[in-house]
């Protein structure tokens, strides 16, 4: 008898401890349900992508205190009716100390777009990657190997690179290195200076002109300038050169292999 009144008081608290517990579940489950509730109404902070990995290899390979990010141009593309047959990725470089900065190279690249979509060819997720120049050169010297000696450096095969300097020591405003004109690593890199940016430059080009975009033309057309008294992007006189591109020009861009055809398009 004793033993029975034992096992029913020892069933009872084992039922009220599986009760409790189960109670004590039910009750975290509704918490985290309301939790994420709260958090469906508030959007989520989504932060800056973790590109620590990408600093690592950029400072590695000689780049110090390299960060590398996504430049943002979506708006470029926005309420956007043209169509987009064609796709490049660009790498930016912008050395420290020659006088570019993340927000002037976002709107030289969003310039770089708009001359690019009379061709369906979109700019596609730019790496920006902003660095100490290596060797301390931000004047770079084609003679002496230093533009060569930057591309030697690039922990990445992709290309076009472009590397943002203060001047070329020969006196070019920019300059590039297409397909059958140099070999890997400096082949389809190009070099720009920030002499661009001066309102004395500017003056003598054609509004809307861009130099990326022209240093880009010749990494795309494997190609040198262009004689001729029409406006274009490849025009070797500098009251000529402009956004201005052929439909053979962009025919022939889109042929190299650089510029990707963007599947279903
Ligand atoms: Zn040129």
């Amino acid at each position: 008898m004793v033993y029975h009144y034992l096992y029913i008081f020892l069933f009872t608290l084992s039922g009220s401890l599986f009760a409790k517990t189960t109670i004590q579940k039910l009750s975290r489950q509704i918490n985290r349900l309301s939790h994420l509730n709260q958090s469906m109404v508030r959007s989520c902070p989504l932060g800056d992508k973790d590109n620590s990995i990408d600093d690592r290899i950029w400072r590695d390979a000689g780049f110090s205190n390299a960060t590398v990010s996504i430049l943002d141009i979506s708006n470029i593309y926005q309420s956007d009716f043209n169509r987009y047959t064609h796709s490049v990725d660009l790498t930016l470089v912008n050395l420290k100390g020659a006088g570019w900065d993340k927000e002037l190279l976002k709107k030289t690249l969003e310039r770089v777009a708009e001359v690019y979509k009379q061709c369906g060819i979109k700019v596609n997720n730019p790496k920006y990657v902003e660095t100490d120049p290596p060797y301390s050169r931000v004047d770079i010297s084609e003679e002496k190997n230093h533009d060569a000696a930057l591309a030697k450096l690039l922990p990445s095969p992709s290309r076009p690179t472009l590397f943002f300097i203060r001047s070329n020591i020969e006196g070019k405003t920019g300059f590039a290195w297409p397909k059958d004109f140099a070999d890997p690593p400096i082949q389809n890199t190009a070099f720009i200076t920030a002499e661009v940016n001066t309102s004395e430059y500017k003056e003598k080009r054609q509004k809307g002109y861009s130099p990326t975009a022209h240093e880009l033309a010749h990494i795309f057309g494997n190609c040198e300038h262009i004689e001729g008294k029409d406006y274009n992007i490849l025009s070797k006189y500098y009251d000529r050169v402009s956004s201005d591109i052929t439909k053979a020009q962009c025919d022939s861009f889109k042929r190299s292999n650089l510029v990707k055809e963007i599947p279903d398009a």
